[in-house]
């Protein structure tokens, strides 16, 4: 018997983790809404050239900043009553997960917030299984599912599947890089399908979903059908974008395992994650089951995902036109090896 989870049409958002990578993308869909949106914000990201300027842009568009860290209970108490927000949106990365939990509580507290979506934005961390140390980080998602139903505050959980880019079994933000240019990271026999979504869709059904009468207490899959691929089909289409084959080469179960168990953070808990996706087939080995799931192709049918294909045109228009990012991929060994080809005339 929770707070109503009608949300008004112009009630206040906030969203915390806005300079993050998934924070970025659900934030600029907010303001693009039209919605009121508050950003929570820790101090020292003033400090930071990329994300104050991130800030900078996103208060050009109306948003309004309020500082604090979400595991000061009586500063976030202060925040959500001052401000009348109603709805909270967090993508807290992975090392600040059980912060959430200061917050669930204040929101309990609060009683007024109509939805919080606690950061997932990824698998179905209660049926996903990684080795660890993936298993620690769901383990502690799961944590703050279980408090936010325990104290009964109306949520919405965003199952997005992977980020439309290569993916990289090292590499947490794999959008920020380009596919790649020297050869193929082929995970097992490369048959186990994906789901890959572009940053702007999970920003975009993120903030459709988040008053959506049908999304109250379920998780909502983004399960695009155009957007199911395996890692050779991947390759394939990159390989036709940029106009040459790339060898293949093979990394197999074993390996990705091995890296799991050298407990490297974050690189480790990325290779549980490629494990569990494409050799267990995390993604796709299970079906929505009403009523806890929701399919988000259901409740939008006439939205349009961009397509793999869109998402790897824009890496090529990055990798053709922009020479920032031509020096910065080929100038050192940072980009996972990336050897440039002459790109313009083979593409
Ligand atoms: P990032 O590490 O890029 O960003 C985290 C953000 O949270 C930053 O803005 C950070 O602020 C903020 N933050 C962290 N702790 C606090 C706190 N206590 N109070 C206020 N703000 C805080 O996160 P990601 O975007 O990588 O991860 C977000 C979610 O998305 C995670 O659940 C992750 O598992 C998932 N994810 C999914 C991917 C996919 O392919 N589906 C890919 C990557 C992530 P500050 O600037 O101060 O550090």
């Amino acid at each position: 018997n929770g707070p109503s989870p009608h949300v008004s049409k112009n009630g206040p958002v906030l969203i915390i983790g806005s300079t993050g990578f998934i924070g970025r993308f659900v934030t600029e869909s907010c303001l693009d809404s039209g919605r009121p949106t508050y950003l929570l914000v820790r101090s020292g990201v003033t400090s930071c050239h990329f994300k104050s300027t991130v800030l900078k842009s996103f208060e050009e568009k109306g948003a309004i900043i309020v500082h604090g860290s979400m595991d000061e209970g009586d500063l976030m108490e202060k925040v959500l009553r001052e401000n009348k927000i109603e709805i909270v949106i967090s993508a807290v990365g992975g090392k600040n997960i059980l912060d959430q939990l200061k917050l669930v509580e204040v929101i309990k507290v609060i009683g007024t917030i109509k939805r919080f979506l606690p950061s997932e934005f990824g698998h179905d961390i209660d049926r996903a299984d990684p080795v660890e140390p993936g298993l620690t980080m769901y383990a502690e998602k799961r944590k703050v599912r279980r408090a936010i139903e325990k104290a009964g505050i109306p949520y919405t959980y965003i199952c997005c599947n992977s980020i439309a880019a290569w993916p990289y079994h090292d590499n947490t933000h794999p959008a920020d890089v380009l596919p790649p240019l020297d050869r193929f990271h082929i995970y097992g026999d490369g048959s186990v399908k994906a789901y890959f979504v572009a940053g702007a869709d999970i920003g975009k059904f993120t903030i459709k979903s988040m008053d959506d009468v049908r999304t109250v207490n379920k998780s909502v899959h983004f399960r695009p059908p155009n957007n199911l691929l395996n890692i050779n089909e991947l390759a394939s289409l990159w390989e036709q974008k940029i106009g040459r084959t790339l060898p293949r080469v093979t990394i197999t179960e074993n390996d990705l395992l091995d890296v799991a168990r050298e407990m490297r953070i974050p690189e480790s808990i990325v290779a549980s994650f490629t494990h569990d996706i494409f050799i267990n087939g995390c993604q796709i080995n299970f079906s929505i089951e009403e009523p806890e799931d929701i399919d988000v192709s259901s409740l939008y049918p006439d939205a349009r995902f961009q397509t793999i294909d869109e998402c790897f045109n824009d890496f090529l228009v990055k990798l053709v036109e922009n020479p920032k990012v031509l020096k910065q991929a080929s100038g050192n060994n940072n980009n996972n090896g990336i050897i440039m080809p002459a790109p313009k005339q083979e593409a």
